[in-house]
């Protein structure tokens, strides 16, 4: 026998391994299956390449509990070790300035792991003793047994071992009790090995019998060998793809379409990512990719790994580029990662845009379900921008769908302004704001519909990226002035009979709850209605914006700024305002006042207008029927209005 000390420079290397990455300590089996994994794998193509001439035999993997004995062993039949071999690659685990570099990294286990492949000696993580009993595949090898208590010294000797292969004993310490359990081992075999290339046996099948469950002599293979990445989207149909998802993302619809990547150069990576529908909320949902490297599990944590808006999509992702052990930071720093990541979002817009072009009816019919994901990627990522704007869609208030080429198209026509300007018109609520689309609709202009959660945020975006657009909801402005096409029409009104029409509504205007009105005299087409409500489209959407930024939810509770756009054309205001310059004296400026031009006109007393207008219900009527319009008429307000109306009807 022969006794020796591991080549560490740190002396005790062992507690400071437990005591930093306890936390973590449930991948020691995932590093030790992967060992197994990889030593069967490695012997496997020695025997392909003719290296190997003698029996494979069973190749797999068995992870087995002993309760009674306080260990968990993981055998294996690949190519073993000699006494040469583990000297070299158990003994040596030398490396300088260990104890700096762990206080550098105390937080992220798998990183120290990973970096110094401290694989093997992840088991001291929940093991008190470990023994290694090994047979090399070597012609003539003799079995050789280690074993390490946790201290920097091991044992080392021959023994009689007929199997070839490896077989790791853990004597499971006394704090980690429950690696001695099945159901604790079934469950995590589950999460790291379930895609793992090698059969991996833990425990028998069970089977319902007399009231429960109970062994069968079957063994229980826990992984799928050959999973679906792994194979080639020719020889997978759609039933393929449904059945893997729901085996990944149990208790989920069906998702909407998938992506299955495959790729060699300039790093190799295969996957598959599927697209659920996503309504109108933005439900990040994380930890919905999984990672993979060579089919052993890595993380469900890939931020930085995948863009930040595929979060939303569902999947398997497998690359042995990824570092496996490594903390997150440490891959979203690592250029290869950022290659990953920049090449599944050019294939995501390359999907798109095939089934764009492919069948145009079936994308627009998928569009609902997949356009926050598009807008927000559009958001995020410059580049996604760039080739989602072929086939980005805008809806129309009818349902019909345009890409932005064909929308300017459309619209360039009739919808370009004074300044040369296309102004695209947007309703955000069908319902609440028909008679705006349908006055915008009546002089020929076409009306999106911008009602989804990033909606504001995308205006804004195509607003900088297109040439010469802005858009324009269409209750912020009368019909005739959504789109100026030319100078306002100059208003008939003297400046007096301005001020007496802007008074008489003034006085009469209700009190809003949360909105504040100004009264502006305009003059329309005779036909136009009466009076229109209207909102600054910019003034609203400062609103909306600062209201989204974090703590600045005050803005939300500000009032809201209309505009009552009084129709100074319109007979029925026409009607008022004569009547009204009979009853009411306007104060005449006196001549030294009429000099100065900047001088404004008097107003007329606020009583008499006041008490005037008391009488003329019309003016009420025309306020009603414009704050109806907008949806601004409630309660008590709505009422009066009813009953004032029945009364008009006489
Ligand atoms: P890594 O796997 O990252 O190289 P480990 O500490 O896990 O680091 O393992 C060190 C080495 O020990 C492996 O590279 C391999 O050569 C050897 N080894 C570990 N487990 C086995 C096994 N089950 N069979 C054969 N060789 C093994």
């Amino acid at each position: 026998m022969a006794t020796g000390k591991i080549g560490v420079t740190t002396e005790n290397i062992f507690p400071v391994i437990k005591k930093f990455l306890y936390s973590d300590n449930e991948i020691f089996l995932r590093e030790l299956v992967s060992n197994a994994i990889d030593a069967t794998q490695k012997l496997k193509t020695l025997s392909s390449f003719g290296e190997f001439k003698g029996e494979l035999g069973e190749m797999d993997v068995k992870v087995k509990v002993d309760k009674e004995a306080g260990t968990l062993t993981i055998s294996d039949h690949g190519i073993g070790m000699d006494e040469e071999d583990v000297n070299k690659y158990i003994n040596q685990i030398a490396f300088s300035g260990a104890e700096e570099f762990l206080e550098k990294y105390k937080d992220t286990a798998n990183s120290i792991i990973g970096h110094f492949g401290l694989g093997f000696y992840s088991a001291f993580m929940v093991a008190k003793k470990v023994e290694i009993r090994s047979l090399s595949y070597k012609e003539g090898a003799k079995g050789v047994k280690w074993v390490c208590d946790g201290s920097p010294e091991y044992e080392m000797s021959e023994i009689d071992k007929s199997e070839r292969g490896t077989d790791i004993i853990l004597y499971i310490d006394d704090e980690s009790k429950e690696y001695l359990e099945q159901s604790r081992i079934d469950t995590l075999l589950k999460k790291y090995c379930r895609f793992l290339p090698v059969p991996v046996i833990s425990g028998k099948v069970k089977e319902w019998k007399d009231g429960k469950y109970v062994d069968t002599d079957k063994d229980n293979v826990v992984n799928a060998t050959e999973p679906l990445w792994t194979k080639k989207p020719s020889e997978l149909t759609d039933k393929d793809y449904l059945e893997f998802y729901h085996e990944l993302m149990p208790a989920q619809e069906d998702p909407m379409f998938w992506i299955h990547l495959n790729v060699d150069y300039p790093f190799s990576l295969t996957g598959i990512l599927y697209f659920p529908k996503v309504k109108s909320n933005i439900d990040l949902q994380k930890n919905r990719i999984q990672l993979y490297c060579n089919q052993v599990y890595v993380t469900d944590q890939v931020e930085g790994v995948v863009p930040e808006f595929m979060m939303l999509m569902q999947g398997v992702i497998d690359s042995p580029d990824i570092p496996l052990n490594v903390s997150r930071s440490y891959l979203q720093a690592d250029s290869q990662v950022k290659k990953i990541s920049s090449y599944i979002s050019k294939k995501v817009a390359e999907k798109l845009d095939k089934m764009f072009k492919e069948d145009r009816a079936a994308f627009e019919a998928k569009w609902d379900d997949i356009e926050v994901f598009i807008k927000y990627g559009m958001l995020t990522d410059e580049k996604f921008y760039e080739s989602a704007k072929k086939f980005f869609l805008l809806k129309d208030v009818n349902g019909k769908y345009y890409t932005l080429d064909e929308y300017r198209t459309l619209v360039e026509g009739n919808q370009t302004d004074k300044e040369g300007t296309v102004i695209y018109l947007y309703a955000t609520d069908k319902t609440a704001q028909h008679s705006y689309i349908q006055a915008a609709e009546e002089k020929g202009y076409s009306v999106l519909l911008l009602n989804g959660q990033l909606d504001q945020h995308i205006i804004g975006l195509l607003e900088s990226k297109l040439e010469k657009v802005r858009f324009g909801r269409v209750d912020s402005a009368t019909p005739e002035r959504l789109i100026e096409k030319e100078d306002a029409q100059k208003s008939s009104l003297t400046a007096e009979q301005n001020t007496l029409l802007t008074e008489l509504f003034r006085v009469d205007l209700p009190v809003i709850e949360k909105a504040n009105f100004i009264v502006e005299i305009a003059s329309l087409s005779p036909n136009d209605a009466p009076a229109t409500v209207t909102q600054n489209e910019m003034m609203r959407r400062m609103k909306e914006m600062a209201a989204m930024q974090p703590g600045m939810s005050f803005y939300g509770d500000m009032p809201d700024s209309y505009s009552l756009v009084v129709n100074a054309e319109q007979p029925a205001v026409k009607k008022i305002l004569e009547d009204a310059e009979k009853a009411i004296e306007i104060p005449a400026a006196s001549d030294e006042e009429k000099k100065d031009e900047k001088v404004e006109i008097k107003k007329p007393d606020e009583a008499v207008v006041k008490a005037y207008a008391e009488k003329v219900p019309a003016i009420k009527q025309i306020i009603d029927l414009a704050l109806l319009q907008s949806g601004l008429l409630k309660g008590e307000a709505l009422s009066r209005f009813i009953k004032r109306s029945a009364e008009m009807l006489g």
